[in-house]
Parts: C-alpha cells; sequence; structure tokens
C-alpha cells in the first residue's frame, strides 16, 4: 500500500480532490479518531459519492438462517463447534424454499441463505434449493463459507447471482488466532474463485477485533479494493459470553461508520450493508451506516422459531418480530431519513450475468 491509497479507484468527477489524494497517514489518523473533524467531513463526503453513484435508493434482502452447525471454531462466533449452550437447528429444503416464498410475496427481490458452514448441506441438496427459489423470481445470494470450488459452481450454474464470504481481518497472523485450523490465504483463493465463477462477490471485516489496529484496518479496505468486490458488509465485533472472546471489548458505532465511510471512498460501486450488528449496538446504527454509504439493509426472514438460536453476536434485534413486521418497520426506518426502497434487483451496475 502507498500513498493516496484510494484515487486508484476511477472515481468519477464529483469525488473532491481532497479525498483522492488522502495519504496514507491521512487514513490512519481518519481510522483512530473516527470521531474528529477529518472523519466527520469523510463521512459526509462519501455519503455524496453514494447518492452520486447509487442513488437513494436502499436495497432490502431478504435473510434466511437456514443451519446454525458449524464444523469451524472462529473464536468470536455463537455458532462455533464448541459453543454446547446453544440448540442446532437445521431447516429442511421445503422449510427453507418456503421461507423464500414468503419473502417474495412480502415484495423482497433478493433471498440470502446463510448457514454456519455445514456440510449436511450437500452440494447437490443446496443445487435443488437453489433451482427451486429461482422459479419465483428471485435473485439468491449465498452464505455458506468455504466449500468446494465444483460446489461454488453448481450452485452458480443452478441460478445463485451473489456470494457472501468475509474476509474478516487482513492481518494474517490475527486471522490464525481467531480461526483456528483456516488460513487467510485460503479465503482468499476462494473470493478470487467465486469472482472467477461470475459470482457478485461480498467481502467484509469486523471493527473493533482485538489486536486489531489502525493499520489492519487500512489493510482490510485495501483488500476489499484489490478483490474489486461487489458488495462489503463491515460491522463491530461484538463479544459472545459463550466464546473465548465474550470478556473483551467490543467495536463501537463511530469505529464502524467510518470503515463504511471510507469503504464507499475506495469503492463508489459496492453494495454495503447497514449491518444489523451495528442496528444491534445502537437503536439508529443502520440509519447512521445509511448516511455514511451504505445502500443495503438485510432485514430477517428466519421463521421465529429459530432466530434466537442464530447468533454470531448476542443482542441481536428483531428475534421477535414476524417477517412482515420486520419489512414494515425497515421500509418506515428507510424513508424517515429521506431514501427510497428499491423495487429492482439491486445487482452491482459493473455486474452482468453472463450467457
Ligand atoms: S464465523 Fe462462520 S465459520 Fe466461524 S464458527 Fe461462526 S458460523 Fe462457523
Amino acid at each position: 500500500m502507498g500513498q493516496d491509497v484510494a484515487n486508484k479507484n476511477g472515481f468519477n468527477q464529483s469525488v473532491p480532490q481532497w479525498i483522492q489524494s488522502l495519504s496514507r497517514v491521512k487514513l490512519l489518523e481518519v481510522i483512530s479518531s473516527p470521531d474528529g473533524p477529518l472523519a466527520r467531513q469523510v463521512i459526509e463526503q462519501a455519503d455524496l459519492i453514494r447518492s452520486e453513484t447509487m442513488g437513494a435508493e436502499v436495497h432490502l434482502r431478504g435473510l434466511v438462517e437456514f443451519s446454525n452447525y458449524c464444523r469451524n471454531n472462529c473464536l468470536y462466533c455463537g455458532l462455533r463447534r464448541d459453543n454446547r449452550q446453544i440448540s442446532r437447528y437445521r431447516m429442511s429444503p421445503a422449510e427453507i424454499i418456503q421461507a423464500a416464498e414468503h419473502g417474495a410475496q412480502l415484495g423482497y427481490k433478493t433471498v440470502v441463505l446463510q448457514s454456519g458452514e455445514d456440510p449436511a448441506f450437500s452440494g447437490e441438496i443446496m443445487a435443488e434449493i437453489i433451482r427451486e427459489i429461482k422459479k419465483l423470481g428471485l435473485v439468491v445470494t449465498l452464505s455458506m463459507g468455504e466449500r468446494e470450488p465444483q460446489e461454488y459452481q453448481l450452485w452458480r450454474d443452478a441460478g445463485a447471482e451473489r456470494y457472501l464470504m468475509r474476509h474478516e481481518t487482513a492481518d494474517e497472523a490475527l486471522y490464525d488466532r481467531l480461526h483456528p485450523g483456516q488460513t487467510l490465504a485460503k479465503r482468499i483463493f476462494l473470493l478470487k474463485t467465486l469472482k472467477s465463477l461470475n459470482y457478485q462477490v461480498g467481502t467484509g471485516f469486523m471493527v473493533g477485533l482485538p489486536g486489531q489496529t489502525a493499520e489492519t484496518l487500512l489493510a482490510d479496505l485495501d483488500l476489499a479494493r484489490q478483490l474489486e468486490a461487489e458488495m462489503v458488509g463491515i460491522g463491530p465485533f461484538i463479544p459472545h459470553p459463550s466464546t473465548p472472546l465474550g470478556k473483551d471489548p467490543g467495536g463501537t458505532l463511530e469505529q464502524t461508520c467510518i470503515m463504511v465511510a471510507l469503504i464507499r471512498i475506495f469503492l463508489p460501486y459496492a453494495l454495503i450493508p447497514a449491518t444489523t450488528a451495528l442496528g444491534s449496538i445502537s437503536t439508529l446504527g443502520r440509519e447512521s451506516a445509511l448516511r455514511a454509504g451504505a445502500n443495503v439493509v438485510m432485514p430477517n426472514l428466519t421463521p421465529r422459531i429459530h432466530r434466537a438460536d442464530y447468533q454470531i453476536y448476542p443482542g441481536k434485534i428483531c428475534l421477535g418480530e414476524e417477517a412482515a413486521e420486520c419489512r414494515g418497520c425497515i421500509t418506515r426506518r428507510i424513508t424517515d431519513i429521506g431514501r427510497t426502497v428499491s423495487d429492482g434487483p439491486g445487482h452491482h451496475p459493473k455486474w452482468s450475468p453472463g450467457s
């Protein structure tokens, strides 16, 4: 990473020169002082860039958390293999398709199928679920972690258009410590594999992880830019009491929002969610992110009986609401800040499905 990291992105004319030429030192200063005057200016500019590149629309993605089984043991995660304090569930293919159907009836255009890394959902079982959901006219986003490249190919062939898999931290030593048995190199290889299969690829990271520095966060931004990620999810680290990091301090709203703003500047056309994690640490957290460059929200479509068991972090909001209530609530929140809910598929503007 050298100086003027941000201006390699081919900004449109509206991005002021001072933002394009922010030096590495200045970027580190902004990250380290997320409630300082320069950070406020950066957030204002990110909001303007979002308005120029992506408009006022906010894209809604209906989230179906279909299995909380996971073979991994990530130190921060409530779904980790060694957590015996949650009750595990798997939705059946019919239940997953039904949840997607419900989403389509509520007006969602995209369904996100998310789970821990659960090998019980084989390549072929998932391909069949995807094919059924495609018949409903929905865009399918998958978020199922690390799988074989052939499975990613199978699911792309079945019609899935997007894949979310955060890199979580670009610091290799920290990655190793947080993810026993996994490597950052493999994660990056798989993200590139997904790109080569013409998925719209989402990466992202947590803010406020123990051992993370401003340098690490700058490396996170740079990695997302190098990957040319179509989507970047950034949420605060929230310590889960049933994990080894349960007693560590979490990330803050201000730290997270400045990273949202900077990723909008690094990747002006990205789809950037205002994460539920941010809404969980601050009542108006999602609105703050939407004002800092974000343009996506992911309301919950998971059947209510399972929601409390899908807690990667504690204190997650919207556990008791029906899917229809979530849809109504989020629409109000978006219109209250002068934005509109998109009724299109919400693809990345530079992505095309290919043949
Ligand atoms: S973060 Fe993902 S891969 Fe890691 S334990 Fe949690 S669900 Fe599994």
